[in-house]
């Protein structure tokens, strides 16, 4: 369960980011990280283990809200451009295996949401 590895990862982001949000927010309602599907991530196992590692932070509490891309791809062949499934680096137009990857292996910290307090 490699999402562990990149839930400690991705906490250490968000705890960064949010300390460095002026002025303080007053609590962290929602992280948005972006996931290509190469990455091969089970998006309720990250949840998972981004809601034990937030414990006794900051961040405890924030809502993950994971956002995948597909996997697309180049063809150096013919330059069909389209998606490919994990495992099929296929040209889904003349079927050449040499492929050049656009999108999927991201992994990345797109959007925190804070919350203020309002002035009393
Ligand atoms: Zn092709």
């Amino acid at each position: 369960m490699h999402e562990f590895a990149i839930g400690e990862a991705l906490v250490s982001a968000v705890l960064s980011e949010l300390a460095a949000v002026q002025p303080p927010p007053a609590r962290l309602t929602r992280v948005r990280v972006v996931v290509g599907a190469m990455r091969q991530v089970v998006p309720e196992y990250l949840e998972f283990a981004y809601e034990v590692l937030t414990q006794e932070t900051p961040a405890a509490g924030s809502a993950l809200e994971i956002r995948a891309l597909p996997i697309t791809v180049r063809c150096h062949a013919c330059h069909w451009e389209g998606t490919v499934e994990l495992g099929v680096f296929l040209c889904g137009a003349c079927g050449a295996a040499d492929l050049a990857p656009l999108t999927g292996m991201e992994l990345y910290l797109d959007q925190l949401e804070v919350e203020h307090d309002d002035p009393a």
